[in-house]
């Protein structure tokens, strides 16, 4: 998981924006933060680095990157390490210029791809699937940048949303079921526009959210205009929908539905489905709140918060060893003793991977005088790995995909637990915008079943992982 971002402005400051727009973006991936911008004479300069983006950049180094075009990108590792030659942009060296490359998603076709470009040559610096998508854009270059990616699309097989740089154009490409998100957005006083996977990152800069860069298409961002065409308009959409669960921010509007609306509906449905008899509803910060807002007002149980977040620690589900996830809760979360004593508490998450935090957490609302503890997700059982850009485990490590409903409830310790069904998710999404159903989505982490296939060599063990 990724978040990226293009601008093309006039006298804008665009790596500034670009700056303030992964910031709001910063959730999206706190491994490496970069900004490529194009100079007045045509000159690339770029900035990346291990870390936040705050930790990344200062005024100075954003001053060292004047232009009217910049690309930026904050990383999560799915497909190769969290080292800074993985950190994007990715530069691409065409006959006739550079061109700078941003990268949200996973590619499943990475071994064949490789392969194809080892045998004509290819020597690796990178480990992640964004360079192999680059070296196919080079290796197929025929001096039309658009015709060229056109042409590069069909070859690559997993999600991607793209936003590439030249000397002049921003450009946004989008895998043909349009897994990850990707929208396009107008600077104020008409002065350019921004491609972003959110739109929380558009309204940080002021900009008009105009649409989403549709599934299966390119579009072509210019000084005053955009030109969209479409690639592959043959595949049904499958926007991940976990995007809606847990990963987009609540303030970001998806196709049309604001993320907390669906959210808070999703928590109002979870107490249809699963009512508890309880004093207080609790969320999980940040993730569960929203829905833990919708089931206390569904069920007229008050709203409390039961933990208290530190703020400045971040995603503890990111931590590569088990070790540090282990002692990650604790730093994250402290139990509120004076809400808790004595109640029947129902605690709000969007999520349950491993277990291992919600089992934590029902040990700390029990340690802190909770009389029961009532478990409800506001999503299904996570029983598969997701293979398009979400770093979920391997199946043997998702606790639903190896215990029942009932063994997962006494595993965590919690009086009952209740997930909400598939339906009801689809229902709250559709709710919160016109209503319209039928919205496909990517649900293979629920249901096992991956719209643009798994990555080969997977059942022999063989994909392509660096850690
Ligand atoms: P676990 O201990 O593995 O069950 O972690 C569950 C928690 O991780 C929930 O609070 C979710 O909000 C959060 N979570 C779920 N998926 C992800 C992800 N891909 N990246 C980071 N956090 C996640």
């Amino acid at each position: 998981m990724c978040g990226i971002l293009g601008i093309i402005g006039q006298n804008c400051e665009a790596s500034k924006l670009a700056y303030f727009g992964l910031y709001a973006q910063q959730h999206r991936g706190q491994e490496s933060a970069g900004i490529a911008v194009v100079a007045e004479k045509g000159e690339i300069h770029y900035h990346k680095g291990m870390g936040l983006v705050s930790q990344v950049f200062n005024e100075n180094i954003i001053r060292g990157l004047p232009g009217n075009l910049a690309v930026g990108h904050v990383r999560y590792s799915t497909t190769g390490a969290s080292q800074i030659k993985n950190a994007q942009p990715v530069l691409v060296e065409l006959p006739d210029g550079a061109l700078l490359l941003a990268h949200n998603g996973n590619l499943v076709n990475t071994l064949e791809l490789r392969g194809e470009l080892e045998s004509a040559g290819v020597a690796w610096r990178m480990s992640s699937d964004t360079e192999i998508i680059g070296c196919l854009i080079a290796k197929y270059y025929n001096g039309d940048l658009a015709d060229t990616l056109v042409r590069v699309a069909p070859k690559l097989q997993g999600a991607f949303s793209l936003v590439l740089m030249t000397r002049d154009k921003i450009l946004g490409l989008r895998d043909p079921h349009g897994i990850r998100p990707l929208c396009l957005g107008q600077l104020p006083d008409k002065s350019g526009f921004v491609l972003a996977s959110e739109s929380c990152a558009l309204d940080i800069l002021g900009a008009k959210l105009l649409r989403e860069v549709d599934k299966g298409s390119l579009v072509i961002l210019e000084k005053d205009r955009v030109r969209s065409l479409v690639y592959d308009g043959t595949k049904p959409g499958a926007l991940c929908v976990f995007e809606y669960i847990y990963f987009a921010r609540p303030d970001s509007y998806i196709e049309g539905h604001n993320v907390y609306k669906v959210r808070e509906k999703m928590g109002k449905l979870l107490f249809q489905e699963h009512p508890a008899d309880a004093d207080i509803v609790i969320p999980v910060p940040d993730s569960g709140i929203p829905a833990a807002v919708g089931f206390a007002r569904a069920s007229g149980i008050p709203y409390e918060e039961g933990l208290i977040k530190n703020r400045y620690v971040g995603r503890t589900f990111i931590n590569p060893s088990q070790v540090m996830r282990e002692i990650g809760v604790r730093l994250k979360l402290n139990p509120l003793r004076e809400v808790l004593a004595g109640k029947r508490v129902v605690i709000l998450d969007d999520s349950i991977v491993r277990g291992t935090t919600s089992a934590k957490l029902v040990r700390l609302l029990r340690d802190s005088g909770a009389r029961e503890v009532h478990f409800r997700v506001s999503a299904p059982p996570s029983i598969s790995p997701c293979y398009y850009g979400i770093d979920t485990p391997v199946k043997s490590q998702l606790i639903a995909a190896n215990n029942s409903a009932a063994e997962i409830c006494r595993k965590l310790g919690a009086d009952t637990l209740g997930y909400l069904s598939i339906e009801a998710v689809h229902e709250a999404i559709a709710a919160s915008a016109d209503g319209s159903n039928g919205k496909c989505f990517c649900q293979g982490c629920f249901d096992g079943v991956y719209p643009a296939g798994i990555p080969s060599g997977e059942e022999l063990g063989l994909v392509y992982k660096e850690r």
